[in-house]
């Protein structure tokens, strides 16, 4: 049940990390706040298919 996911940040789209989760404990799009080389800060990433 656990499945790989990319985390893009939400300001510049660029995609960062990755990562994997439980599909059934989180069905839903997974948010991080994680640091961004592109925008040089800390900004919410989220899951991408
Ligand atoms: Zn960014």
């Amino acid at each position: 049940m656990r499945v790989t996911i990319t985390l893009a940040c939400t300001e510049c789209g660029e995609r960062n990390y990755t990562s994997s989760k439980n599909k059934r404990k989180h069905p839903d799009r997974l948010e991080f706040r994680k640091y961004c080389p592109r925008c040089n800060a800390h900004k919410v990433h989220r899951e991408t298919k």
